[in-house]
């Protein structure tokens, strides 16, 4: 099978440059694009209402700075990987709603992701590689990870 667009899906955790170094390698086996998409969880009401209390609009800057750090994690990611800046997206959201929308927004015929292969209460606690799979636009591949994350 051959991919002509792929898309890759991070956190900003060590294993990242496993799963996007496995990715790097299927697309220049394949000649084919690669995009990269890491996606952060909005602040829930609990936190936005404490940061509040901080001041009006502390909630929103560390949301903000959050994005920032995030966003300078990725561009040194991607750029190690020989990645065009052009196809990084950081997104606030639900990681799998968000990277199937974004699979589907770029055409993507295969999203990259990794796995730690987790069993019994761990998978039922679910995964974000599960998560992505149910409702996937297309082919999806997890990439058993080594590396031991950070989260
Ligand atoms: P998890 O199921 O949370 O252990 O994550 C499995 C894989 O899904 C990770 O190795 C990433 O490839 C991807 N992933 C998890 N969370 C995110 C996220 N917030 N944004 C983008 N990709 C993610």
């Amino acid at each position: 099978m051959t991919y002509r667009n792929i898309l890759v899906a991070v956190d900003t955790t060590d294993e990242a440059e496993e799963v996007v170094q496995a990715a790097r390698e299927i697309a220049d086996n394949q000649d084919s694009s690669l995009g990269v998409i890491t996606v952060m969880r909005p602040m829930t009401d609990f936190y936005v209402n404490l940061y509040s209390m901080l001041g009006d609009d502390a909630g929103i800057e560390i949301q903000t700075q959050a994005i920032k750090h995030a966003t300078t994690w990725l561009k040194d990611l991607v750029k190690r990987n020989d990645i065009d800046a052009s196809a990084m997206h950081v997104i606030v959201g639900t990681p799998a709603v968000e990277i199937r929308r974004m699979a589907e927004d770029v055409d993507a015929d295969l999203i990259v992701l990794g796995t730690h292969g987790r069993h019994g209460l761990g998978l039922m606690l679910g995964s974000t590689a599960n998560a992505v799979l149910h409702g996937a636009p297309c082919n999806v591949l997890a990439v058993k990870v080594r590396a031991e994350g950070s989260k």
